[in-house]
């Protein structure tokens, strides 16, 4: 797998983007806004782009860390094993290979994707953190940002001494209808509170400016 620089891949602690969102051009040593001159894109300490892996129900081969995949695989792996022991007199071999069959199709259609999401971005998956919303996507490329709004509650677990889970949930009842964001990066604790903040300004910003219209 492909190591990256780490000033590539950590984050500025003046909340700058190191890579445009949309096309992952490299912004480090330009000004500190402008338009990346790649694609356009307005970037600004105040537009932040977190790169990481995804956490949760948005987890695949595709997107999640390496190590992940093969906890998974051995979930897979562990199944087979179980219909294996469990059947070996019923002559379920057939079963078995369909079983073996899909786990192989799964990594290879994951990893072609993973390869795909980190050909221009230093992770596989991207958190934006504007003003007038938020949106997660795997690799570089446009999203579709939502409104901060009320019913969305975000949480921060610290995982690692400078590993960060930041999610946005949806929750209904005490129930998780969605989480749009779920994201695992690596940071140091000060650029993590500094981040905090900032969604604590897109909050605001995003109550002020709601009912404009405009989505940019
Ligand atoms: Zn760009």
């Amino acid at each position: 797998m492909e190591v990256k620089a780490d000033d590539e891949v950590g984050i500025d602690p003046l909340l700058r983007p190191m890579r445009c969102g949309q096309c992952g051009y490299r912004l480090k040593g330009l000004a500190e806004a402008g338009r990346c001159p790649e694609c356009g894109l307005e970037y600004s300490p105040r537009r932040v782009v977190l790169f990481g892996w995804a956490c949760g129900r948005k987890a695949d081969v595709a997107n999640m860390r390496a190590r992940d995949i093969w906890w998974k695989s051995i979930g897979f792996a562990a199944f087979a094993v179980w219909i294996a022991f469990t059947n070996w007199q019923h002559g379920t071999s057939h079963f078995l290979l369909l079983w073996l069959l899909l786990w192989a199709l799964w990594l290879v259609w994951g990893l072609y994707h993973r390869k795909r999401n980190t050909t221009d971005a230093p992770r596989p998956t991207q958190v934006r953190l504007f003003a007038e919303g938020f949106a997660q996507r795997d690799g570089v490329g446009e999203v579709t940002l939502k409104r901060w709004a009320p019913r969305y509650s975000d949480t921060y677990q610290q995982i690692g001494a400078n590993r960060f889970r930041f999610r946005i949930c949806w929750k209904w009842m005490g129930f998780e209808i969605t989480s749009p964001v779920d994201i695992e990066f690596d940071c140091d604790p000060d650029t993590a509170i500094r981040i905090r903040e900032h969604i604590e300004w897109c909050r605001q910003q995003g109550a002020h400016t709601a009912g404009t219209g405009c989505p940019h």
